[in-house]
């Protein structure tokens, strides 16, 4: 069977167009047509998947008639960032360049600002990719997944979303709605760090990470590491090994190590070998946390 490969404007396979306007019939939709069924968003990881076969879903659901999904806003137990956020909004939102730094920076590294333009949060998580380039900051600031169906609504800590390459843990019928980032510690610094082939490519490795301090000392310390793994991970032993110490290069160096034991990338892996993704992981973690201690002492 001929395969396109080439990025055309065809979309060589049939589907049915759906356009809900509520979240109660997006999800009565996705639970009637279980795995035929696909979300849209902003189309950038579906439509060329879609060009490419490698998906060829029945029925196409978008979701982009539920402007609510979109929203950016303060909230009592800290931020939330609708599924349907638009990367440059989350780039250029004020609260989130105030309050959530680590997250606009993040934004800004993904591909160019037309992708940026249509592109949202939502999908850069749902797609499960271990590169996605929000997955890092999610994990560092400790978000929460809110995931709706006809069942009611639930919500996990992100951590326990990523089941490993390729997957999410999504069940058929369920949409993720959005994600809580709860208060950072008081005067938290914050920092990513991405690696790819050219500015537009996605990253061969990339790093989130969150320090505050308190008498001069590392007091709260996350480290996420993408495209190093099956999934993007949290550096525990790194972060448990830098909390309670002046952020000295020993201590660096002691943590850095740790990150090269937590990483598993694989030798099948495109655009770098295991040990590239190794060393990277290492440097990428020291400049983060180094950037993150710059960013807590001002
Ligand atoms: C040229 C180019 C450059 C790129 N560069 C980068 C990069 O630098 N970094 C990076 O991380 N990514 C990159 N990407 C990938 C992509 O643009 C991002 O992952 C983007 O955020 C995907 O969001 P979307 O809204 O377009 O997702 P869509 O394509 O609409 O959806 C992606 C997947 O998630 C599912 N989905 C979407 N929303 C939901 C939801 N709310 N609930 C449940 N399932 C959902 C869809 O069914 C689909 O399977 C690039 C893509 C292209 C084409």
């Amino acid at each position: 069977m001929y395969v396109n490969k080439v990025n055309t404007h065809i979309l060589p396979i049939e589907f049915e167009y759906h356009a809900p306007k509520s979240l109660d019939e997006t999800v009565e939709l996705l639970e009637k047509y279980g795995e035929d069924a696909h979300v849209l968003a902003g189309g950038t990881d579906l439509l060329p998947h879609m060009k490419q076969r490698r998906v060829e879903p029945k029925h196409i659901v978008n979701i982009k008639g539920i402007p609510e999904l979109a929203c950016i806003k303060e909230i009592p137990e800290g931020i939330h960032i609708g599924a349907l956020a638009k990367l440059r909004a989350i780039e250029l939102s004020p609260l989130i360049n105030e309050k959530l730094p680590l997250l606009s920076e993040a934004a800004r590294s993904v591909g160019s600002i037309q992708i940026r333009n249509l592109g949202t949060i939502g999908g850069n998580i749902c797609n499960a990719s271990p590169s996605a380039d929000m997955a890092t900051p999610l994990m560092a600031v400790d978000a929460k997944v809110h995931v709706y169906s006809k069942s009611g609504e639930k919500n996990y800590p992100i951590v326990e979303f990523f089941h490993g390459r390729g997957e999410v843990r999504l069940e058929q019928g369920e949409l993720v709605t959005g994600f809580t980032v709860p208060h950072l510690p008081e005067g938290a610094g914050s920092a990513f760090e991405k690696i790819g082939w050219t500015t537009l490519d996605i990253a061969t490795v990339n790093v989130a990470a969150v320090v505050s301090l308190k008498d001069g000392k590392i007091d709260h310390c996350s480290i996420a590491l993408g495209a190093c793994s099956p999934a993007p991970i949290r550096g525990v032993l790194a972060e448990e090994i830098l909390r309670g110490r002046e952020p000295s290069a020993e201590a660096m160096d002691e943590a850095v190590e740790l990150i090269a034991t937590c990483v598993e990338p694989r030798e099948r892996w495109r655009r770098a070998p295991p040990e590239y993704r190794q060393r990277t992981s290492k440097a990428l973690a020291r400049d983060a946390v180094t950037r993150a201690v710059e960013a807590a002492r001002r």
